[in-house]
């Protein structure tokens, strides 16, 4: 049995998500101390119990220590099923985390699966479900991964209440990724949209985007679903990669602040000469280390990149390689 230790790198709940793919791919059973040691409230959130009960599901594993704010948990994972499956997170926990950890799993099978999961769709510090589907599934595809997201109810934190249908082709054509240079820029298009609130917070963000950045196409967003929220996004499409930045309406900050964070995130991201910003890089790079690896270039390499390459080391015998550029924000992996 593994032995993980939950505080190492920046001690969040990716060392979990990660644990559990990569578990239930390599058949190894792991023990997992100090779940989230890194974080305010340590332990499984709702969120990443979700993670565990779906691992279970798919992987008739056999779990001790999957409750809510349990710090420790062990994971003994026995056949993988593809299949039909429905994971409610009963929160608004982000379910593009859920499918961060299922998606390796299932892609991997020699049939397809469907699933729908229930609880949020646009949470901060997780993927929404605009960059899962305009950036961080494309990058997939150019490395063969068939995947699709579909989604008609959204969900913002506290009601939560959206839901996704995903679906999930088994992995046959895999190709290396080759993304050292995201190529010419072809456009800049902006989006935002409320949920059950004033439409103007959509007006007042659009113009601060517009103002700030040299936009292509701006358009209203159309949302559905339960409880209130806003969002804005801005999707930069080079020639050889699209790159989605997001911002979510908070208490107490006007949508003038919310859109101006967003204007210069990606202000930052044209300045430099990278394909990948530093979110995605993280996210990369378990296919490929599923795959049969590749190259891309990134902006930043955070502790969360640094801890997911230690966790895939710890489980694969794949090698993760980390390069500095010649400019200060410019890295390669391999
Ligand atoms: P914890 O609560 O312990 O922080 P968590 O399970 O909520 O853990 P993290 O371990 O911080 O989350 O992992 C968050 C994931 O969400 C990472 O893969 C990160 O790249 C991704 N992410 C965070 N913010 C964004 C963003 N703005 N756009 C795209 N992806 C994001």
């Amino acid at each position: 049995m593994l032995q993980l230790d939950g505080s190492i790198g920046e001690g969040g709940g990716q060392i979990l998500r990660t644990a559990l793919s990569l578990s239930l791919l390599t058949g190894k059973p792991f023990h997992l101390s100090n779940i989230r040691a890194g974080r305010k409230k340590p332990g499984l959130m709702r969120q990443h119990l979700v993670c565990v009960q779906a691992a279970k599901a798919i992987g008739h594993a056999t779990v001790v220590g999957d409750h809510l704010h349990s710090t420790e948990l062990t994971f003994t994972p026995h056949t993988v099923q593809a299949g039909h499956y429905h994971f409610p997170i009963g929160s608004a926990g982000s379910t593009m985390l859920v499918l961060q950890t299922l998606l390796p799993v299932l892609m991997m099978q020699d049939q397809p699966s469907t699933f729908k999961i229930e609880g949020g769709t646009h949470n901060p510090m997780a993927p929404t479900l605009d960059f899962v589907q305009r950036s961080f599934l494309p990058a997939l595809a150019k490395i063969g991964v068939q995947a699709e997201v579909f989604s008609e109810q959204v969900g913002f934190f506290p009601v939560g209440g959206g839901l996704i249908n995903v679906t999930i082709q088994p992995w046959v054509d895999r190709k290396p990724l080759s993304l050292l240079d995201r190529g010419a820029l072809r456009e800049s298009n902006a989006y935002a949209g409320v949920l059950n609130l004033d439409g103007h917070i959509v007006e007042r963000e659009l113009a601060v985007l517009d103002q700030m950045l040299t936009l292509s196409n701006q358009g209203y967003l159309h949302l559905s679903g339960r409880g209130q929220g806003n969002t804005a996004f801005v999707e930069v499409v080079s020639k050889h990669h699209t790159e989605v930045f997001t911002a979510l309406g908070e208490m107490g900050r006007t949508a003038e602040q919310v859109a101006k964070k967003l204007a210069n995130e990606v202000k930052r991201y044209l300045m430099a000469t990278c394909a990948v910003d530093e979110h995605l890089a993280d996210q990369l790079l378990l296919p490929l280390a599923l795959g049969v690896g590749g190259e891309f270039s990134c902006r930043e390499i955070t502790d969360h990149t640094r801890t997911q390459a230690l966790m895939i080391e710890t489980f694969l015998t794949a090698k993760i390689r980390i390069e500095e550029g010649e400019q200060r924000d410019y890295y390669v992996v391999r």
